[in-house]
């Protein structure tokens, strides 16, 4: 008999060995596929990632709080907006457009009005032409400065000290000076002065630092400014009015308009001594003669490369 037999407990015990060894499989399986799919699914995703670049989340840092600012940056923004807001009434009301003109001849005088002044004006007058006088105000002649304006030229400001190492410190202390500047030649004459000429030209080895600040702010406040293009070189010491002349006219060629540079300080005797040979000379070669105002399109200097 089969049941109870010696073979029926050996194929029982196998049987239930079997059943137990199945279900261990089973679990086993099913532990190891849950591992196998976490594996899969995190390494799938890693890689993913990486070959689409997308960007692995990362929390952004917290915005920087804001800063203090430094006492040199606020004293750097305090500086700069004192000097556009120091003297509000140091405005001129610009001309609009410039005129446009052909050759033309502008005589410019600069660092007047001294003892050459009277001699240069009957000069003016005795030729029948007329000119700008950029003129230093400080401890100038208020009845020379009247003079100029009532024979009919045209004055400009040259500043008030002339002292490069001052003016030039800053834009601001350069305001304090065009405003000293522009007061006394308004009081002197009645007429708001709307052109000036910097010393030294309105680029030099002074202001290297503060030029495109300074131009900017002087052109803001309505002033034209004007360089030259033809020099007496009449600061050269010791120069002859022959050289004066030659300089001038040896200058001229090419150009349209003339701007040119001559000085009227006291020791300037051979400037004077030139200028009927110049004047007649230019009259010669067709050039006309006319003072400065806010419609002449200004000669300036380039601003150097960097
Ligand atoms: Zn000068």
């Amino acid at each position: 008999m089969y049941l109870g037999s010696v073979r029926f407990f050996k194929h029982l015990i196998n049987l239930t060995m079997a059943i137990v060894i199945g279900i261990a499989v089973m679990g086993i399986y099913t532990i190891v596929s849950q591992l196998d799919v976490n594996f899969f699914a995190k390494t799938a995703g890693a890689a993913a990632a990486e070959e689409f670049s997308i960007p692995s989340y990362e929390p952004l840092p917290d915005p920087p709080e804001e800063e203090t600012p430094s006492e040199v940056t606020a004293a750097f923004k305090i500086t700069e907006m004192d000097y556009q807001l120091s003297y509000p009434k140091l405005y001129v009301e610009p001309a609009g457009q410039f005129i446009p003109r052909n050759k033309t001849v502008y005589l410019t005088f600069d660092d007047g009005p001294s003892a050459r002044t009277p001699e240069i004006l009957e000069i003016l007058k005795a030729h029948d032409v007329k000119a700008t006088f950029f003129v230093l105000t400080k401890g100038s002649d208020p009845e020379l400065l009247k003079r100029i304006i009532d024979e009919g030229h045209a004055i400009g400001i040259h500043t008030h000290t002339h002292k490069y190492g001052e003016i030039y410190a800053s834009v601001e202390a350069f305001l304090d000076d065009l405003h000293a500047a522009y007061e006394i030649i308004y009081q002197a004459t009645s007429v708001q002065p709307t052109i000036l000429r910097f010393p030294g030209g309105s680029i030099n080895a002074y202001n290297r630092g503060i030029y495109q600040e300074l131009i900017a702010e002087v052109l803001r406040r309505g002033f034209v400014y004007y360089d030259w293009n033809v020099s007496t070189t009449d600061t050269v010491s010791n120069i002859t009015s022959q050289d004066v002349v030659r300089n001038v006219i040896s200058d001229v060629e090419g150009k349209n308009n003339l701007f040119i540079l001559a000085h009227d300080s006291s020791n300037k005797k051979n400037t004077v001594k030139a200028l009927p040979e110049i004047i007649t000379a230019l009259k010669e070669m067709g050039y006309v003669f006319d003072k400065i105002d806010n419609t002449v399109e200004p000669v300036v200097f380039a601003y150097p490369q960097p």
